[in-house]
């Protein structure tokens, strides 16, 4: 396709961040998004909250453990990723920055339980969104403000500038890469096509930056089969009233197909299937160039992949993992962790997968695991999880939000499973 550029890599690198960490905006608040210069003051905090001595000896021993008759394997690229690291730490750093000041998340810093409990033990208040707002009304001037590594979206933003408060942002690069491309689309006049999650409040914020332009719209997709109907609407196999009937939520407002359906520019939530989001981009492509031919098609369509590279990463990590023979995968995230779920059902392809969402999840006492299977809104617990052939092999990864001590914790209960104290381990 033209203008196909998707061996550009999403990394922090290629983000567009603002330059100069801390500006003044237009209320007289203040703006920070590179820290406050204390990562000394709060790294043995961070590093006692979230490090994991048997991960470290994971990697240590090519991620590799064994202990009588189980072997721990763990995918060589795990866990908290750059982007939740520096959010993560520059919350610390503005807890530390500003004591006596009421301190505000907008949303989840990122999407773990233990983390973002840890945070709000020390007295950061989360403003969670209801019908995909989040209400500001509580929030003084003198208040500080954390934007999480999703970031907001423009009317948030908008909202905070105005109430003149201090605010400490962590929006990853990778996401703000994927905006940039999201405006340029808007800016070019070509619909997004996000392949994402409609109510994630990355692809919201992602969303949201085409409305910088007039006339500038999006649709959100989040999967083959979603793609598949936009596809069936090019090609005249399916009305604009039954289109928008199914994706209502998931447009810009008045969008009409037939008017924004004729120039698409394809992004991606960065934490999505990769795999997937490459083939979405290949198929509304090939519709297009059916439907309009291939000339029309290569001056109006664009596709972009903005897959994160530790999104990416922690995908590859774990398809390599999956080659080897594995009796069973343990993958720990939050359940509303998208990266987490897509590692999950990656290795539910290959392998029997247990998602846990924390470590206490699994129960060495009495065997049991609790987690959610792929697809499923409810948690559900599983006696006799750990196959009782031996020898026994685990497969173990952790989505971007999922801090060390955690994944440790999780091994540790799963050689106590099998009978095994994990201090004798090693
Ligand atoms: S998953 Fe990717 S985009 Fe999200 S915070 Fe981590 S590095 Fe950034």
């Amino acid at each position: 396709m033209a203008d196909t550029d998707a061996s550009v890599k999403n990394t922090p690198e290629a983000g567009g961040k603002p330059t100069g960490n801390m500006q003044a905006n237009a209320a007289g608040g203040t703006y920070f998004r590179k820290g406050f210069g204390l990562k000394s003051e709060i790294q043995s905090e961070l590093a006692s909250d979230y490090t994991g001595q048997l991960v470290d000896m994971l990697q240590a021993r090519e991620y590799t453990l064994t202990a009588g008759d189980l072997t721990i394997r763990l995918a060589k690229e795990f866990g908290f990723c750059y982007g939740v690291e520096r959010a993560v730490e520059y919350a610390y750093q503005a807890r530390k920055k500003f004591p006596d000041r009421t301190i505000y998340l907008a949303g989840e810093i990122i999407h773990n339980p233990h983390v973002n409990s840890k945070l709000q033990a020390m007295g950061i208040t989360f403003l969670m969104p209801k019908d995909g707002r989040i209400d500001f009304s509580g929030v003084k001037s003198k208040d500080v403000v954390i934007l999480p590594a999703f970031g907001v979206t423009i009317t948030d933003f908008e909202i905070l500038r105005q109430i003149g408060c201090v605010m400490v942002d962590t929006t990853c690069g990778s996401v703000l890469n994927v905006w940039k491309r999201v405006e340029s689309y808007a800016r070019d006049g070509f619909t997004s096509l996000i392949h994402g999650k409609y109510y994630h409040e990355e692809t919201r914020a992602t969303a949201s930056q085409a409305g910088k332009y007039d006339g500038a719209h999006y649709f959100i997709v989040r999967n083959m089969e979603e793609a598949n109907l936009v596809c069936d609407f090019i090609e005249n196999r399916l009305s604009s009233e039954a289109l928008m009937e199914r994706f209502a939520h998931s447009a810009s407002p008045n969008f009409d197909p037939a008017r924004d359906l004729r120039r698409i520019g394809v992004a991606n939530q960065t934490t999505m299937l990769a795999r997937e989001s490459l083939a979405i981009g290949e198929l509304v492509g090939q519709s297009m160039a059916r439907a309009h031919g291939g000339e029309y098609a290569r001056e109006n369509f664009r596709t972009f992949d903005t897959i994160c590279s530790a999104t990416q990463e922690r995908q590859d990590a774990v398809v390599e993992l999956l080659r080897e023979p594995l009796d069973v995968m343990v993958v720990i995230g939050g359940y509303n962790s998208s990266n987490t779920l897509s590692l999950a059902a990656l290795c539910s392809e290959s392998v029997r997968t247990f998602h846990v969402e924390d470590a206490d999840d699994i129960d060495p006492a009495s065997g049991r695991i609790r987690h959610r299977p792929l697809g499923s809104k409810e948690e559900t617990e599983s006696p006799g999880w750990l196959p009782e052939t031996t020898p026994v092999r685990v497969g173990v990864t952790a989505g971007a939000s999922t801090p060390n001590n955690k994944i440790g914790e999780a091994v540790g209960r799963i050689f106590a499973t099998r009978g095994i104290d994990p201090k004798t381990v090693g």
